[in-house]
C-alpha cells in the first residue's frame, strides 16, 4: 500500500488547487483522478489548453515537487480507517492517506421526458465532453435546452464548432433572468464573460420560458418539440443537449460518513466535513462554479497542510463566489412544469428499463429500489436518483460502495471488506 500525508481525490480546479496550496506549503500529496488528465469538467481534456488561469495551476501542479499525480485512477471505496481503495487499468490497489480532501466535483442533472432515451439526445455538459473529446458536430442542427448559464457556454462552443445552433430553450423566465443581469454591472470579470458569450452567439434564438417536451425520431433523434407559453412547435434537429443543473458527486464522502444536506457534503468555513481528517472543496461541497473551486481548494489545501494563515486572504473571495452561486440558484431555480413531463410509459431509470409508471406507485426510493430494481444497474442510480429526487422528493436512505462500476476482482476487495452481498452486484 502507498501511503500520503494528504491525499486528494479529484483533479478539477477545486483538487489542482488543493494539492497545489498543500504540496507549496510542504506537505507530500497524492492526487487520484478517474480522467485521463487534471482538469476535471471544466478544463477537460487538459487545462493547459483553456484559459491562462487553467494554464497557471497547470504548471504549478506539474512543477509541484512533493505531488504524486496519478491519472485514470478511480475511488471506489473506504477500507478501513484512512485507506482507500482504487481501481487502475491494471487493477486495484489501496492508498493510504493521514488527510483526505474530496473535490469530485459534480454530473449533470438530466429529467426523462419521452423521446429522452433516442440517439442524439445528450446532456449540455455530455455534448459539450462529446466535442472537446473529438466528436464531430459541424454542420449539425441542434438544440440546446434546460437550464442555467452552462447552456450559453455550451452553444458558444457548437457555434465555434460549426455546429448549427437553433434555439436555447431556458425554462426560467425573463423576469428572473432580467433581474438577475441587472446586477451583472456590478461584477465586470463576469459582465465581460457575459458580453464574449453575447458576441460569439451572434443572432441564436434564445428564448426564456421554454423547454423540451417530447423528442421524436424512429432511429436517431429527428426533431423535438417545444413549449413556450401556450406555443407548441417541432422543430427539426439532429442533436439535443439537455441539461437542468448539476448535482454534487457526493456519494464517495457518504461512504466515509460525511454529512450530506441536499446532496452537497456540509463543510464549515475550513472546508472540514464533519468527519475529522476529511475536508472538501469544490461542487461537491455546493454548486458554485470555478471560482468557488479554486477558493475553495486553496482554503482546503492550506488548513489540511497546517497553514490555515495562508487561506485568510481567500475567504472573501470564497464568500463573494458563494453569494453568486446563491442568485444562481435562485434565478435558475426549476418550474413545477418539468416534473410532469415524463409519460407513464416513458424510461426513468435507462440501466434497468424502468417506466415512470412503475415508479410512481412507490412511496419512497427505497421501495422503487426494491421492488424495481430502479438505481441497481452500472449508474447505480446517479442519474435516475437525482431524477428522482426532482420528480418525487425521493432522497437515497443510504450509500453503499463501491461508488462506481468495477471489475471483478476489485469488487471481491470491495466486499469482503464492507460485507456486501455480491449477488446483488453481478
Ligand atoms: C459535464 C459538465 C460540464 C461543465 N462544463 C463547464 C463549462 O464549460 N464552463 C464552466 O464554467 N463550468 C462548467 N461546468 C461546471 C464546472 O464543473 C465547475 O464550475 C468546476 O469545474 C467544478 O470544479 P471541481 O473541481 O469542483 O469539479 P470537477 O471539475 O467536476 O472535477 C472533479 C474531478 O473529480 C474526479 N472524480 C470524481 N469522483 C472520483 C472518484 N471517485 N475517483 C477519482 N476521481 C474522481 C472527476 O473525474 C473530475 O476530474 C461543467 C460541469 C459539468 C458536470
Amino acid at each position: 500500500m502507498q501511503r500520503f500525508e494528504i491525499v486528494v481525490v479529484g483533479a478539477g480546479p477545486a483538487g489542482i488547487a488543493a494539492a497545489v496550496s498543500a504540496a507549496e506549503s510542504g506537505a507530500q500529496v497524492c492526487v487520484l483522478d478517474a480522467g485521463a488528465a487534471p482538469g476535471g469538467q471544466i478544463w477537460r481534456g487538459g487545462a493547459e489548453r483553456h484559459s491562462r488561469t487553467a494554464a497557471r495551476w497547470a504548471t504549478r501542479l506539474r512543477q509541484g515537487q512533493q505531488i504524486s499525480v496519478q491519472q485514470n485512477t478511480q475511488v471506489v471505496a473506504p477500507l478501513a480507517a484512512g485507506e482507500l481503495l482504487v481501481e487502475r487499468p491494471d487493477g486495484p490497489q489501496s492508498i493510504g492517506y493521514d488527510r483526505l480532501i474530496l473535490a469530485t466535483g459534480a454530473r449533470e442533472l438530466l429529467l426523462p421526458f419521452p423521446g429522452w432515451t433516442l440517439p442524439g439526445v445528450t446532456g449540455v455538459g455530455g455534448l459539450q465532453a462529446l466535442i472537446k473529446g473529438g466528436v464531430p458536430i459541424k454542420g449539425r442542427r441542434v438544440v440546446v435546452a434546460g437550464s442555467g448559464p452552462l447552456l450559453l457556454a455550451v452553444a458558444a462552443g457548437l457555434r465555434r464548432s460549426g455546429a448549427e445552433v437553433r434555439l436555447i430553450a431556458e425554462q426560467s423566465d425573463w423576469a428572473r433572468l432580467l433581474a438577475f443581469g441587472a446586477q451583472l454591472p456590478l461584477d465586470p470579470a463576469r459582465l465581460l464573460q457575459a458580453l464574449r458569450l453575447r458576441a460569439t452567439l451572434g443572432r441564436t434564438a434564445y428564448r426564456a420560458g421554454c423547454w423540451v417536451e417530447q423528442a421524436h425520431g424512429a432511429e436517431q433523434l429527428e426533431a423535438v418539440t417545444l413549449r413556450h407559453g401556450a406555443q407548441r412547435w417541432r422543430e427539426p434537429c439532429e442533436q439535443l443537449a439537455c441539461g437542468f443543473g448539476l448535482v454534487p458527486n457526493s456519494e464517495l464522502a457518504a461512504t466515509l460518513g460525511c454529512a450530506i444536506n441536499a446532496g452537497a457534503v456540509v463543510v464549515d468555513y475550513a472546508q472540514q466535513t464533519s468527519v475529522s481528517g476529511i475536508l472538501a472543496a469544490g461542487e461537491v461541497a455546493g454548486i458554485a462554479g470555478v471560482e468557488a473551486a479554486l477558493a475553495e481548494g486553496a482554503i482546503a489545501g492550506y488548513i489540511a497542510a497546517g497553514r490555515p494563515a495562508q487561506a485568510q486572504p481567500l475567504l472573501a473571495r470564497r464568500a463573494a463566489a458563494r453569494r453568486f452561486a446563491r442568485r444562481l440558484e435562485h434565478t435558475f431555480a426549476l418550474r413545477a412544469e418539468l416534473r410532469q413531463l415524463a409519460s407513464a410509459q416513458t424510461i426513468v431509470c435507462r440501466c434497468e428499463d424502468v417506466h415512470y409508471a412503475a415508479l410512481a406507485e412507490h412511496p419512497s426510493w427505497r421501495s422503487a429500489k426494491i421492488h424495481t430494481r430502479c438505481g441497481m444497474g452500472p449508474c447505480q442510480g446517479r442519474i435516475c436518483g437525482a431524477a428522482t429526487s426532482v420528480l418525487f422528493g425521493w432522497t437515497p436512505e443510504s450509500i453503499r460502495p463501491p461508488v462506481a462500476p468495477v471489475a471483478l476482482a476489485t469488487l471481491i476487495t470491495t466486499s469482503s471488506a464492507h460485507s456486501i452481498n455480491l449477488e446483488e452486484h453481478v
